[in-house]
């Protein structure tokens, strides 16, 4: 087996949603198509690649870097003559890039791991999380796993009964915790917001994301003010690369925090752990797998934690994505994370995936299912008309 061509597109996310320091408006996502030279029902096997949300695409490193340094390897490397080898692509992908300076290359590594992943559960003929169940021997029921629904963005008008409807939709579409952004109205704005939030989500079930606008001050008047609500976690209060920040606001917090969708590799991971000061007995890992260098970096992640006295169930990666979705249930972790809106593409991959009591039942078909979605000529339409 070789692979033949890879081909890329970067595809316009259209997100209309706004957070404590960002708007979604502008963003893109690059998608990537890895054809082979096996012939599956008359039709060469193709892995398919789509980045996460929050981000842009990364057509330039792509083109110029990761696929012709994958397509100029010699497929003895990374095929052993019935299956491919994520680890080995990976090491394809990174050779003569310098340690450290991640860039925004860990999001290029990481669409292109992800196609490799699909191709490789497309070549056992499974699903991706029964293909990564099968490698890892950790999920004792990997065809399933718990999701938290996230939305509740700010709204330029009627906030909060936009507010209400996107939790009551999340709750009609099966699910049991929800997620809210806070930190961008003044506080006592935000507290009308989170009890309006948990009057239709119920206690212990909703959690508020600040994607990291808080500094040490603002971040102790949030706790003080949320002190004896049922919050089942504050995400991201600080900036994410502030590791003392982030240490002493967990050495003051009794809720449990939530960080690390913006922390894109092993070494991030690693100084979180270090100097983060978060608690095992509580905090939840964040970790964005396809902005982070993929699914050979993150069981990395997970091998250095669980070094560490830290659970599978801890981990809750970033984005509302199939991918993340498959490998949360494969790896056994505890939450995966789905879009609550599905007006927007990003939305939609997730939106065929069964929900009931808070808890997802993952695609039978083959490899991660792309090609069973609505919007695959969205997703790929792009990338196929190479
Ligand atoms: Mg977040």
């Amino acid at each position: 087996m070789r692979i033949v061509a890879i081909h890329e597109a970067t595809v316009p996310l259209s997100v209309a949603a706004r957070s404590a320091n960002i708007s979604f408006d502008a963003m893109t996502a690059s998608a990537v198509a890895l054809v082979t030279d096996v012939v599956r029902e008359g039709r060469p096997l193709v892995g398919y690649g789509f980045d996460t949300i929050g981000r842009y695409g990364h057509g330039g490193l792509l083109r110029e870097r990761f696929i012709p340094r994958l397509l100029s390897a010699d497929p003895e490397l990374y095929w052993d003559g019935a299956q491919i080898d994520p680890d080995a692509v990976w090491r394809i992908l990174m050779a003569n890039e310098k340690f450290g300076g991640h860039g925004e290359r860990s999001g290029a590594v990481g669409v292109i791991d992800a196609a490799v992943w699909d191709l490789a559960a497309k070549i056992a003929g499974v699903p991706l999380w029964r293909y990564l169940a099968d490698l890892d021997g950790q999920a004792d029921a990997p065809g399933r796993v718990a999701v938290y629904a996230s939305g509740g963005h700010y709204a330029d008008e009627n906030d909060r009964e936009v507010l209400r409807a996107d939790l009551q939709k999340g709750i009609d579409a099966g699910h049991t915790r929800m997620k809210i952004k806070i930190g961008a109205a003044p506080l006592a704005d935000d507290m009308a917001r989170i009890e309006a939030a948990l009057a239709v989500v119920g206690d212990g079930a909703l959690a508020l994301d600040a994607n990291g606008i808080f500094d040490l001050t603002t971040a102790r008047a949030y706790l003080a003010a949320l002190a004896g609500y049922p919050i089942a976690w504050l995400e991201e209060p600080g900036t994410a690369l502030d590791y003392a920040l982030n240490a002493e606001i967990a050495a003051e917090a009794a809720l449990p925090l939530a960080v690390g969708e913006n922390l894109f590799s092993f070494d991030d991971a690693r100084n979180l752990l270090r100097y983060g000061g978060l608690r095992a007995d509580r905090d939840l890992l964040q970790f964005d797998i396809s902005a982070s260098y993929g699914i050979v970096e993150y069981r990395r992640i997970l091998d250095l934690f669980a070094g560490a006295g830290w659970q599978r169930g801890a981990f809750a990666p970033h984005a509302g994505h199939l991918l993340a979705m498959h490998t949360a249930a494969g790896l056994g972790l505890g939450l995966a994370e789905v879009a609550i809106s599905t007006a927007s593409l990003f939305g939609q991959i997730t939106a065929q995936v069964p929900i009931a009591d808070g808890i997802a039942t993952l695609p039978s078909e083959p490899g991660v299912g792309f090609e069973q979605l609505p919007v695959f000529e969205q997703l790929f339409g792009k990338v196929l008309a190479h």
